[in-house]
């Protein structure tokens, strides 16, 4: 910090996309002995885990844990409900539909990618003729990321449920929650979603390395007409293991099984619509001052319009290579980092520099986000970069409920 003192000693604050801030109960109950795996207290723990899990998910149907990230868990729903030959159709509004449209590619699933650019969420008449099209229903799922963390752009994935119902369309919908669950509003079976898949460490706060797929009994009837299924993908003995082991397909994440018992303590403690509602109430404290900044500036928001953007993420964007300069600045003077752009631009291109985001899912309160915010209001003045007044104010009275 030329001039002054650097001010990053203290606890540093992890502010991207994922994995997301991990809370000291979780990380205490994961500081303990290896439990035994094969009889006693693990084992009857294990089991409260799959009820919480629904509640948060808000399904009554199946639910298997993978050891995995959530690109696992992308292949995990693939394995299970399709096979080779087999078409998906894939609305995309950025990169991590692009990326699970690969996954698929990768298993010799034929895909169709509805691109609908970084910056618009989907033009839902337009999968709508498509699906409409599909007279022979060739379309054996639509794969939609709710909250598409590159762009954070949030979609609507129950609009997608009643054009396949319009439509009388049989396709599977599979839904990725990995960056939305526990952070915006989703509604496994008032949606009528098929499959669902998320990961532990963004809104459910738990260090990155499990992953998870909900499925009701159509996905199920899926699996059950494959030909074959790949052993260890199977969400079958996941799901209804009779040995202790199935859940995992092998060693059971002992320690990230007491995190997440901690994590999911958390949040129904707190309640899921709670966690909902406090997501919402910090996003717009961020949007508040994102406006602000932008009003003169040249900081601009990726999603213009408030309705389609997510709770958990934002995306931005400064002239390059402003975007950067802003997260080294706050990374070495202030202990803050926030998130790279994601897809946005090629990685390490000039043009990449102007892109950033922040991560606000997870175990994040108004200080924090106040904080974040005093940070970047800080980096902007230390690093000259120009911006519009009063964000602080603005996200301040937004978080006051004026
Ligand atoms: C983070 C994320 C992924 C990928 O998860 P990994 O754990 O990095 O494999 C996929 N989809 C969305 C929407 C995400 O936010």
């Amino acid at each position: 910090m030329s001039g002054s003192v650097n001010v990053s000693a203290g606890r540093s604050y992890l502010a991207i996309p994922g994995p997301s801030v991990v809370p000291d109960q979780v990380l205490q109950a994961m500081h303990r002995a290896s439990p035994n795996i094969y009889a006693g207290e693990l084992i009857e723990m294990t089991a409260t885990l799959i009820p919480d899990l629904r509640r948060v998910a808000r399904t009554r149907h199946h639910a298997a844990i993978y050891i995995s990230n959530g690109h696992g868990a992308w292949e995990a729903a693939l394995q299970n409900t399709l096979q080779p030959g087999d078409l998906v159709l894939v609305p995309a509004s950025g990169r991590f539909a692009i990326g699970w449209s690969e996954m698929a590619d990768g298993l010799g699933i034929e895909t169709e990618v509805l691109d609908f650019g970084n910056h618009a969420p989907w033009n839902l008449d337009q999968i709508a003729e498509r699906l409409a099209a599909d007279k022979e229903h060739r379309i054996k799922a639509v794969l939609g990321v709710h909250v598409d963390t590159s762009s954070s752009i949030r979609n609507d994935i129950a609009g997608l449920r009643r054009l396949l119902d319009a439509a009388g369309h049989p396709a599977l919908l599979m839904a990725d929650c990995i960056a939305s669950l526990g952070c915006d509003r989703f509604e496994m079976d008032d949606w009528g979603v098929d499959v669902m898949v998320t990961a532990c460490q963004k809104g459910l706060m738990v260090p990155a390395g499990i992953s998870f797929v909900f499925f009701n009994g159509k996905a199920d009837a899926a699996r059950a007409a494959l030909p074959r299924v790949s052993r260890y993908w199977d969400w079958r003995p996941r799901a209804n293991p009779e040995e202790f082991y199935q859940y995992f397909g092998g060693t059971a994440p002992t320690h990230h099984l007491y995190g997440l018992r901690a994590a999911l303590d958390m949040i129904h403690a707190e309640g899921v619509e709670n966690t909902w509602a406090r997501h919402a109430h910090l996003a717009r404290a961020i949007w508040a001052a994102c406006e602000a900044w932008g009003a003169e500036g040249a900081l601009k928001m990726n999603v213009p319009d408030r309705s389609l953007r997510s709770n958990a993420v934002t995306a931005l964007h400064m002239p390059p290579p402003d975007g950067t300069r802003l997260r080294q600045w706050l990374e070495e003077n202030l202990g803050l980092t926030l998130g790279i752009g994601l897809g946005m631009a090629p990685s390490g291109s000039p043009e990449w520099h102007g892109f950033f985001r922040l991560g606000h899912m997870g175990h994040v309160n108004g200080h924090m986000v106040m904080g974040l915010l005093g940070g970047i209001e800080t980096g902007l003045k230390a690093l000259g970069i120009p911006h519009g007044r009063g964000a602080l104010e603005a996200a301040a009275g937004a978080l006051a409920g004026r």
